[in-house]
């Protein structure tokens, strides 16, 4: 398949364009025979396991013509990227994770099998989001077939470790890769999604001294020091709701366990209590952790304070040329503007804005409602639309 650019306009070379993407992924199935295969491997996080599945996805990519590399990030953990085009730079990435949460729960289909019934396809991962990695792999198999002089890279970036601590994403942006944008594929229902919270787990153990419960005079209690710490987190809670995005709500703090006391006769010497904090674009863990501190108002003799790596926020707008670009080719292709909103959880969407300074969205196949639940499932037509956009758009970037 060639495309003739002489003598097109940029409207007409659209929608040739449009044309032959089309005719492409409707004349046969592309996507779910994609999807099939990878909903096979096990990359259950934790442990993961993504390599296997990582080796897969290049050798499938490789065949078609990208240039491609497995990036090992720990054992049996691996991140994949994989390059078609000749200049040096990359105009596109598109991006997805590997791994997948448990199939835990009762399931009425297979989970690691893709099950379609009824214009669905069941199965873990169908939503969160190996869909959004086959429409991907489909786009790029289609692009694979364009051979324009001159155009910029396409490149398409999986990595393993979404679901726990960020370990592929963190490896890749190690290497401070530049590109024009970034479309990261998690659930949208194609809607387009700018921008995110951020979050940080955060952990705080206060220390007492355990005596007799019939003499408590003679220690120091470390429930009743967190129950104290624990009032005056109610109170930040508060005082967070002032702190607003307008597009992405407010900062929020909640505590979600508590631990303390061996026995009911011993005064405690030892509480925990683990929180999570969501974060706006621009804080930072120090301010964070500084701010936390003032809250809590309690002597640093008496606590412990830990916390693991954060996830920042994303604040990318809704007035970005790349919303406009991928709203315009959605209206084209489908006759009706998309949603335009911030996305609801965190994602990777801020390892591109905030470290790499790359322009992202996120648009993918299927909805968050389904991800991490008992037989999760994408809609078929969804995997084929988002395979006939991530074509489009990846064409209009590298061209
Ligand atoms: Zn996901």
């Amino acid at each position: 398949m060639k495309m003739n650019t002489e003598g097109d306009t940029n409207g007409n070379m659209d929608d040739i364009m449009q044309k032959q993407i089309n005719e492409w992924f409707d004349k046969e199935d592309r996507v779910l025979p994609i999807l099939k295969e990878l909903i096979r491997f096990r990359s259950v996080n934790p442990p993961g396991n993504e390599h296997s599945l990582a080796v897969f996805i290049c050798e499938w990519l490789a065949d078609r013509g990208f240039d491609v590399t497995v990036q090992r990030v720990e054992e049996g953990r691996s991140n994949i990227i994989a390059n078609f085009g000749c200049s040096g730079h990359i105009g596109m990435i598109l991006n997805g994770h590997l791994d997948v949460v448990p199939a835990a729960g009762e399931w009425r289909y297979p989970p690691f099998e893709a099950t379609l019934e009824n214009g669905k396809i069941y199965g873990r991962g169908t939503a969160d989001m190996k869909g959004g990695i086959a429409a991907m792999m489909a786009a790029a198999e289609f692009i694979s077939t364009f051979r324009l002089a001159g155009s910029k890279k396409l490149s398409l970036v999986f990595v393993c470790d979404e679901e726990s601590g960020n370990k592929g994403m963190r490896r890749y942006v190690a290497d401070r890769i530049t590109a024009d944008a970034a479309i990261i594929g998690e659930p949208t229902q194609l809607e387009i999604h700018t921008g995110h919270r951020g979050f940080m787990n955060i952990k705080i153990t206060a220390y007492g001294i355990s005596c007799h419960s019939s003499h408590p005079e003679n220690g120091i209690n470390a429930i009743y020091i967190m129950s104290d710490i624990i009032q005056n987190l109610k109170k930040y809670q508060e005082h967070l709701k002032s702190r607003k995005d307008k597009y992405l709500g407010n900062a929020t703090i909640s505590v979600g366990t508590i631990k303390g006391g061996i026995k009911v006769n011993i005064v405690p010497d030892e509480c925990t209590i683990e929180m999570e904090r969501r974060l706006l674009p621009g804080e930072t863990r120090e301010e964070i952790i500084n701010e936390l501190k003032t809250w809590i108002n309690c002597s640093e003799e008496v606590i412990e304070i830990e916390t693991l790596p954060e996830l920042k926020a994303s604040g990318s707008k809704p007035d970005s040329v790349l919303v406009r670009d991928l709203s315009l080719l959605i209206q084209k292709s489908f006759g009706k503007a998309p949603m335009v909103k911030a996305f609801p959880a965190g994602c990777e969407a801020s390892f591109f804005t905030e470290e790499l300074n790359i322009p992202a969205v996120i648009f993918g196949p299927g909805s968050l409602e389904q991800a991490h639940r008992s037989d999760e499932w994408v809609c078929e037509k969804q995997l084929r639309k988002a395979a006939k956009i991530y074509s489009g758009i990846s064409l209009k970037y590298t061209k």
